[in-house]
C-alpha cells in the first residue's frame, strides 16, 4: 500500500516546476503521516532545483520549511497524534549513533542527515519534499508548532529561522554585541529579529536601499547600503559579528575588513566560492566559519523561543501555481521576506 500524492516538480535544471504526482511510503511502526497546510520556499530550493550545488536528482519536489497537522501515526508512535500541529525541516532522518547525532546536532552527522528532498533513504528511494499535499516522516525527525504561531507565518522557521538562530547561540551573540546582518531576505530577516531579541545591536548590511525601512521596522538599529564603496571605510573593524545571508557571489573580503578583531563571519549563504586573502583575517585574528540549519532539539528550542517572544515571518502567501514567478522574484532580491506556498492550493 502507499498513498498517491500530489506536488510539483523540476525535472531538470532548465525546467520550470511544474505538477507532478508520486506515491509516499505507508506510515510504518514509526512513522507519522502529515497533511501538509504550508511550506515555505527557501532559496536552497532554487539552489537545488537549477542543479546550482551539482548534486541534484530529478524528478525533485522542493520544500524543507514543512508545516501541517498529524493525520495518523504507526503502532509503535508514542508522541504524536491526529491532529497534532507539527513541523519537518531540512532533514528527516540521520545515523542516531554518531557523536553529532548523540549531541543533538543531527545536521551534522558523520554519515551525513537525510535531506528532506533530494535525499537517497536506507532503503534507496530517493526523499521529496514539502511542495506536495502530505508527507511521512520518523517520529524523531519532527518538531511540535506552538499553538501561539500561525501556521503559515511560521512555516520559514523550519529552516530560514533556525539556520539564524543556531549560530547566534553558538556563537554567543548576547545583549550589546554589534551584530551585522549581511543580505535582507529569507534568512536575514529572521537574523534581525532573533539578534534585536538576543539584545544585539543589529545592523543590516544590503544591496538594495530601498529595504531601509523595512529593516528599521523588523528590528534593526541601523541599515547600510553597501552600493556605496565608501561604507566600507566608514564601518571598517566594526561588528564583533556578521552573519552572512548573502545567496549570490560577492568578495568576502571586503566584509571581513568589517568585522572588529577577533571579529567572525558565519557564512549561511552558499553561492559559488569567493577568493579569499589572508590579509584581512590575521591583521585582526579575524574569522570565517559556516553553519548548518540546526539540530531537532534546538529547532523545538527556536520555536518555543518564537512564542515566547511572538516572533514569526514576514510572509506573502502564494498558491503553489505561482512558485515560478516566485522563484524569479527571490533572483531579484524581490521577497518580503519569505513566500509560502498554501498547500490547500493543490489539493
Ligand atoms: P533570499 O530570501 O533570496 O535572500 C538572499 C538575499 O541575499 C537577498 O534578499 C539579497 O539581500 C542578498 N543578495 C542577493 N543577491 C545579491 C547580490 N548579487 N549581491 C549582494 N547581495 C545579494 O535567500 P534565503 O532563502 O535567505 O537564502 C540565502 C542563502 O542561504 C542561500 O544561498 C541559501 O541556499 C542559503 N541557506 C543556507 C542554509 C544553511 O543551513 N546554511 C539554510 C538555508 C539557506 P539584499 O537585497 O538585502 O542585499
Ligand atoms: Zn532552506
Ligand atoms: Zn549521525
Amino acid at each position: 500500500m502507499s498513498l498517491p500524492t500530489s506536488a510539483y516538480a523540476a525535472h531538470s535544471p532548465t525546467d520550470e516546476l511544474a505538477p507532478w504526482s508520486f506515491e509516499r511510503r505507508e506510515p510504518g511502526a514509526a512513522d507519522v503521516l502529515i497533511d501538509i497546510a504550508y511550506c515555505g520556499v527557501c532559496h536552497s530550493d532554487i539552489h537545488f532545483a537549477r542543479n546550482e550545488w551539482g548534486f541534484s536528482q530529478y524528478p525533485m519536489v522542493p520544500g524543507h520549511e514543512i508545516v501541517g497537522h498529524v493525520v495518523r501515526v504507526g503502532d509503535g508512535v508514542t508522541r504524536w497524534k491526529a491532529g497534532d500541529r507539527v513541523g519537518v525541516g531540512c532533514f528527516v532522518d540521520s545515523c542516531r549513533t554518531c557523536p553529532s547525532c548523540l549531541e543533538g546536532e543531527e545536521q551534522y552527522c558523520d554519515s551525513g542527515s537525510l535531506f528532506t528532498y533530494n535525499g537517497t533513504d536506507k532503503n534507496g528511494v530517493i526523499t521529496y519534499g514539502g511542495y506536495s499535499t502530505q508527507i511521512v516522516v520518523d517520529e524523531n525527525y519532527i518538531v511540535r508548532v506552538p499553538e501561539s504561531l500561525p501556521l503559515d507565518a511560521a512555516a520559514p522557521l523550519l529552516c530560514a529561522g533556525i539556520t539564524t538562530y543556531s549560530p547566534l547561540r553558538h556563537f554567543g551573540a548576547k545583549a550589546g554585541t554589534q551584530l551585522a546582518v549581511l543580505g535582507l531576505g529569507g534568512l536575514g530577516h529572521m537574523a534581525v529579529k532573533f539578534g534585536r531579541a538576543m539584545g544585539c545591536e543589529v545592523t543590516v548590511l544590503s544591496h538594495s536601499p530601498s529595504k531601509e525601512a523595512d529593516a528599521l521596522k523588523l528590528g534593526a538599529h541601523h541599515f547600510v547600503a553597501t552600493n556605496d564603496p565608501e561604507v566600507f571605510n566608514t564601518h571598517a573593524s566594526k561588528f564583533e559579528m556578521i552573519l552572512n545571508t548573502v545567496s549570490a557571489e560577492h568578495d568576502y573580503n571586503a566584509y571581513v575588513g568589517l568585522l572588529k578583531r577577533d571579529g567572525q563571519m558565519v557564512l549561511l549563504g552558499a553561492p559559488n566560492p569567493s577568493p579569499l586573502s589572508a590579509f584581512p583575517l590575521l591583521v585582526k585574528r579575524r574569522s570565517i566559519s559556516g553553519s548548518l540549519i540546526g539540530g531537532i532539539r534546538e529547532t523545538q528550542e527556536m520555536l518555543d523561543f518564537c512564542a515566547e517572544h511572538g516572533i514569526v515571518c514576514d510572509i506573502e502567501t502564494i498558491a503553489m501555481s505561482e512558485i515560478n514567478v516566485a522563484y524569479e522574484r527571490m533572483m531579484r532580491s524581490d521577497v518580503r521576506y519569505r513566500f509560502v506556498i498554501d498547500m490547500a492550493t493543490l489539493k
